[in-house]
């Protein structure tokens, strides 16, 4: 491997972390390494027209040179001659559908007994590679919906426990991120098994998270990481939370929301909303589901679990109709329920700051600006008018 200006070759302990400094070939062989375990190693590729999660065969398949425009109801990618690899901000797809599928056969029952059988999950573990820090936020409030006490769905556990992240930190957002107000990024500082910084040039600053992450990095073509490969990782992390394109104002928020459910804005946003649920569909976050029973001709009954959105009108469906019939009622339970009512249910907001809600509206509402025009109307302490369901 050529050296570069990072120094001898071996690996540090700085902190407490282990962290090195790896090439093209390192990151090469971390895929060889993951696949060489059994893993599905998934990353992000240019395909289609956006940057998409995939499985890689190497390293090879990185998006190198390609760069993302994102703007409300915007994105475009287009290549570039930079030799980087991850110049570029979350895509539609996340970390959500590979602990969380949009599809899964929870059980089924064959003819003639009708015995019901529990469906195993026995695909192969997912090791992730380009893993965004708010993607790794997601999965914690993920876990706090679906991976926990009081109701751990097992499925999610299962998948959940398997998988190894290997995350990059961000050193180019798009204008639609705003995570640095949600506290979840552009660093990369819990949840990963091992976080890479792409310092330029080919390098990439390694941190081991885990035992398994510290493992395949000794296993690695690497060298010392040194007090300048920290410094430009520092300066990189400042300019992209420097650059961070939008924000969301959090001081007293679930209670703002709270004031304002009556607040005329929200006709004025459901006039453009087209319920059409590609926010919930993007967001890493949104974790409902419906059921389903299907039964074919050859006597086989399955029950298939499905994402669900709350922008659909059957979703709030009981007995004689919908709870929330109106797209106003539906934008408002959306935004509501992230912002304010997940603090009430899981002690955390539902919202991590990747603006995917944002680039893939195709009415291009963007929550925040909804959000600070809600703050900038909100009188204060007192209620904004009567809260309605509908
Ligand atoms: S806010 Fe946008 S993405 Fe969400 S349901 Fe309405 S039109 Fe679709
Ligand atoms: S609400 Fe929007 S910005 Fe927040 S986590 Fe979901 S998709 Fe990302």
């Amino acid at each position: 491997m050529t050296l570069g200006p990072y120094g001898p070759l071996g690996s540090a302990l700085v902190s407490g972390v282990m962290a090195a400094i790896i090439g093209f070939d390192g990151l090469d062989g971390l895929i060889g390494s993951l696949k060489a375990r059994g893993y599905r190693t998934m990353g992000p590729v240019a395909s289609g027209g956006a940057i998409s999660i995939r499985e890689l065969k190497s390293a090879a398949d990185l998006p190198r040179g390609w760069e993302d425009e994102q703007a409300p109801g915007t994105y475009r990618l287009h290549q570039t001659a930079s030799p980087d690899l991850f110049n570029w901000a979350v895509g539609a797809g996340s970390l959500k559908a590979e602990v969380f599928p949009p599809r899964s056969i929870i059980w089924q029952a064959k003819a003639p007994g009708y015995e019901v059988e529990e469906i195993s999950d026995d695909v192969p573990p997912v090791a992730v590679v380009g893993a965004r820090p708010c993607d790794l936020a997601g999965l914690r409030v993920l876990d706090r919906a679906l991976g926990s006490p009081p109701v751990t769905d097992p499925a999610y556990r299962r998948r959940r426990d398997a998988v190894v992240l290997v995350a990059v930190e961000c050193s180019r957002p798009a204008s639609t991120c705003f995570c640095v107000s949600m506290g979840t990024g552009p660093s990369a500082s819990e949840g990963f098994d091992l976080a890479l910084t792409e310092l330029g040039g080919g390098y990439y600053l390694a941190r081991a998270g885990s035992k398994i992450g510290k493992e395949l990095l000794e296993g690695l073509s690497q060298r010392r990481a040194r007090r300048e490969d920290f410094a430009r990782r520092t300066e990189l992390l400042a300019r992209a939370a420097s650059h961070m394109g939008r924000s969301v104002d959090q001081h007293g928020l679930p209670e703002m929301l709270v004031r304002n459910l009556s607040n005329p804005l929200w006709d004025e946003v459901a006039k453009q909303c087209l319920v059409c649920g590609n926010c919930t569909a993007v967001c890493p976050t949104c974790f409902c589901s419906n059921f389903e029973d299907r039964t074919d001709l050859s006597g086989t009954v399955q029950r298939e679990r499905t994402w669900a959105s709350c922008a659909d009108l059957a979703y709030s469906y009981v007995h004689g109709g919908p709870v929330r019939a109106s797209i106003k009622s539906r934008y408002r339970q959306w935004v509501t329920h992230k912002f304010s009512w997940w603090w009430d249910q899981f002690g955390t907001s539902g919202c991590v700051g990747c603006g995917r809600c944002i680039t893939w509206c195709p009415a291009g509402i963007d929550v925040t600006e909804e959000i600070a025009a809600l703050r900038a109307s909100d009188n204060a302490g007192e209620t904004h008018g009567e809260a309605h369901l509908q």
